[in-house]
């Protein structure tokens, strides 16, 4: 059995400088890079990643079925906000 401990996900803070956060929005398949500085100046640094989704709101549908990951693609992103933090 493994503790929840060895489980921790990547945190805003953790992210790297100018990396954002992937957001799929499930029933639109929208997909939202957001300004990973954007979301830890309003979350704080120690929100988790996948808790971000918690969070947003689709500006398209206004749906809130989102899934959110770390950006590993646009590394260098600009500062891209599709989505309404709640
Ligand atoms: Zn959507």
């Amino acid at each position: 059995m493994r503790s929840p401990e060895q489980f921790t996900p990547l945190t805003l803070s953790g992210l790297a400088e100018g990396q954002g956060v992937l957001a799929s929005c499930n029933p639109c398949n929208r997909h939202i890079v957001v300004s990973g500085s954007a979301l830890a100046e309003r979350l704080g640094g120690d929100w988790p990643v996948p808790k971000v989704s918690e969070r947003l709101v689709c500006s398209k549908c206004n749906g809130r079925d989102i899934a959110t990951r770390p950006d590993w693609k646009t590394y260098s992103m600009r500062q891209v906000v599709g989505a309404t933090i709640a």
